[in-house]
Parts: C-alpha cells; sequence; structure tokens
C-alpha cells in the first residue's frame, strides 16, 4: 500500500476508534475486542493484561520474529472526560474539516494508534526481521496505571524489546525526558464541638490550613533553588495543591478535612525526601498540635499516585532510532507525565514522540491535522523498512 492509501486507512479506522466513548472511569473491553479482532483477522496474536475486577484490559501484540528485540508502539486506548465542555458537535462521531480530524481522543491519543493498525498489514506483509510490538493500555490519563501490569506480564513471560515509542502528541519532535508526578491525600480528623466554644473541640480545617501554609513555602523553596540551567519549563519541581474538601457549617467546628496535593519532580531531584520533608511537618507539628488538643485528633496520609520520571538520554537506543529514522537532531523535555518514564524503570529505553499538538490534548473540539498523521505513517513506513533490515 503507498502512503496516501495508508493515510485513508488511518483515517477510517481513527474514525472507528474515536466511536468508542473510552473515558477512563468506563470499561474498555469493547475497544480492546475490536482491535483485537482487527488484528486477528491479519493473523497476529494478541495478549491482555486486565484490572483487579476484569472491567478494563491492556492488549501487547507483537509482529515478526519472537525473538528479544525490536520496537514497542505504545498509546493509552482512555480518554478524558467531555463533561462540562461546549464541543460545536458529537464528540465520538468524529468529524473532518480544515485539513483537521475532530472528535474526543483524535491526538490525545487515537490518532497515534489508528497509524498502527493502519501499519500492521504492512508490518505483517514485511519479512521482519525485528519483531515491532503494540502496547495499548488502559487508565493512563487518571495516572499511568494501566501500563504497570502489562509491563510486568511482558517482563515476565516475553523476550525484552529494545525500545519503546510513546506516541503522544509531540508535533513528531522527541521529547526525551519528562517529570514525574506523585499524588497524595491527608484526611485531618477533629473533633467536632460547637463553635461557641473553640476548646471544645479541634478544628481539622485549622490543621489543613497549616499544611497548604507549608506547601506555599516548599513551593517558595523549590522556586529559590531552581536550576536556571535546567532544560524543564519550570525549571525546578512543583506542587500540586488542587482540593480540599472540609466542614458542615458554620457553627460546628469541622471534624474532617481532605487536602489532596503533591509534586511534579524534575527526574533528577530525591522524590522521597521531598516527601519525608511534608511527612514530618504533618506529625511533628500538626499532628502534635492537635493531640495535644484532643487525643482523638490525628491524620491520615496515603499515596494515591506515581508517576515515574523519564530520564533524558541521547544516548539510548529509543532516541538514537527515531533520530536515525527522522533525521531529526535534537531532543526536548516535557513537564507532563506519560508511560515512557514506566517503560524506562523497567529497562525499556523509552521516548516520547508522536502526531498532534498537545495543546490540543484534553480540549473541547480537539483535534488533529491530518498533515500530523500523514508524518506518522512516513515514520512508520521507514520503521518498517529498518525492522526489515538485516543489520
Ligand atoms: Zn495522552
Amino acid at each position: 500500500m503507498k502512503q496516501p492509501e495508508l493515510l485513508k486507512s488511518a483515517i477510517a479506522i481513527l474514525q472507528e476508534l474515536v466511536a468508542f466513548d473510552t473515558t477512563s472511569r468506563t470499561s474498555n473491553l469493547a475497544i480492546v475486542e475490536h482491535i483485537q479482532s482487527y488484528l486477528d483477522n491479519l493473523g497476529i496474536e494478541s495478549r491482555l493484561t486486565h484490572n483487579d475486577d476484569g472491567s478494563k484490559a491492556n492488549l501487547w501484540a507483537t509482529i515478526g520474529p519472537d525473538i528479544a528485540g525490536g520496537i514497542v508502539l505504545s498509546g493509552h486506548l482512555d480518554v478524558v472526560p467531555v463533561d462540562g465542555q461546549h464541543w460545536s458537535s458529537e464528540p465520538f462521531n468524529m468529524w473532518q474539516a480544515d485539513g483537521k480530524l475532530f472528535g474526543r481522543g483524535v491526538v490525545d491519543m487515537k490518532g497515534f494508534i489508528a497509524v498502527c493498525l493502519a501499519m500492521a498489514p504492512v508490518f505483517r506483509r514485511t519479512n521482519l526481521q525485528r519483531p515491532v510490538h503494540f502496547a495499548f493500555t488502559y487508565d493512563e490519563e487518571v495516572g499511568c496505571i494501566g501500563v504497570h501490569g502489562l509491563l510486568q506480564d511482558v517482563i515476565a513471560n516475553l523476550p525484552l524489546p529494545d525500545a519503546v515509542v510513546v506516541g503522544e502528541p509531540t508535533s513528531m519532535k522527541i521529547i526525551g525526558g519528562h517529570k514525574g508526578s506523585r499524588s497524595y491525600q491527608t484526611v485531618f480528623k477533629g473533633v467536632p464541638a460547637h463553635s461557641s466554644d473553640p476548646s471544645l473541640g479541634v478544628n481539622s480545617i485549622m490543621a489543613a490550613a497549616r499544611l497548604v501554609s507549608y506547601l506555599e513555602s516548599m513551593q517558595q523553596d523549590l522556586v529559590d533553588n531552581a536550576k536556571p540551567d535546567s532544560a524543564f519549563d519550570p525549571p525546578c519541581s512543583t506542587i500540586d495543591l488542587g482540593i480540599i474538601n472540609g466542614g458542615t457549617a458554620n457553627n460546628i467546628i469541622p471534624e474532617y478535612t481532605t487536602v489532596q496535593w503533591g509534586f511534579r519532580l524534575l527526574p533528577d531531584d530525591d522524590a522521597d525526601q521531598l516527601q519525608q520533608q511534608v511527612f514530618d511537618f504533618i506529625e511533628r507539628q500538626i499532628v502534635t498540635d492537635m493531640k495535644a488538643q484532643s487525643p482523638q485528633a490525628g491524620a491520615d496520609t496515603k499515596v494515591t499516585n506515581t508517576v515515574i520520571p523519564l530520564l533524558a538520554d541521547e544516548q539510548s537506543p529509543a532516541e538514537q532510532l527515531i533520530r536515525h529514522l527522522t533525521g531529526l537532531n535534537e531532543s526536548s523535555v516535557v513537564s507532563f507525565g506519560t508511560e515512557a518514564g514506566a517503560f524506562q524503570h523497567a529497562n525499556i529505553p523509552a521516548v516520547v514522540f508522536g502526531p498532534g499538538s498537545i495543546t490540543q490534548a484534553h480540549q473541547a473540539d480537539e483535534f488533529i491535522e491530518i498533515d500530523q498523521l500523514g508524518q506518522c505513517v512516513n515514520f512508520m513506513c521507514k520503521l518498517a523498512d529498518r525492522a526489515a533490515a538485516n543489520h
């Protein structure tokens, strides 16, 4: 097939993929089944790894020889919600205008997956000397969760690949590194009482406010100690403080207050140390004072999510491969997390490289330029040639 036909095929497949509402909160089994039967028809076997309740699955498929090495093309099947967004047409019914395709997930990141699938017959027909793998995951948008089960399965049961391309939208530029993140939920438990005598209770909102101020001062420290030569923007780790909930009425001392907070971390910052700093403050300062008022008061913190950072490495086989195939000779870093960090952490070198712009992701009227999909098809054709080569 020629490239224009492959692009046409990718667009048709994308239309089908968009029609599955794979918002992270819903099951993705229908789209997984759809992809599985498509691959099946091409004689390509795939394997699934499920989440705990079996409602979602990752898909892994290998084309070519069953040997170590080769390249993984990786993308997530879930999309962010359309709730509260104003779309000019039905978000799960892809439409085309001005050289662009519109719909939920077209750029983040079903467009890349559609190109992978459109290329599957080409990979299948090519006499590949090294394998091409597909890794399609669930629950990326809610914290890169699904990929861990997929990686466990690959590491335990399959020959390890050489490199991974995570096809998040980078406008077909190489992203060699990204920040990681850790998210926490702290619940402050106070003691309720009528607010007419504050000494009878312990105020959980006041306790939470101390954590908030502490995070604010920590944020300032991080800014003050930013590394001016860092490739990241902003050039330091940063604090997330997104949700706070507490209290029931103005005349009741609030019993529970919940704070959701976290870090976005430079790959070389010590996450454990930053975490310990906050944990120590909560225990030694806030909880100690609360318990002095009442032994029933306290605080409980749990980690709600971790995204592993991607350490930039220009010499990695993943980045070298993309440079070789595209002729690109520079790479950059971004402050958002992807599944690439998890692959690298599992000793599979990874880069982020895919069609479309990240600025379109998560927006109403999300779109991808058809030209970007075309560039991605072109890249994949070079990849097929390379995987067919003997050296
Ligand atoms: Zn994404």
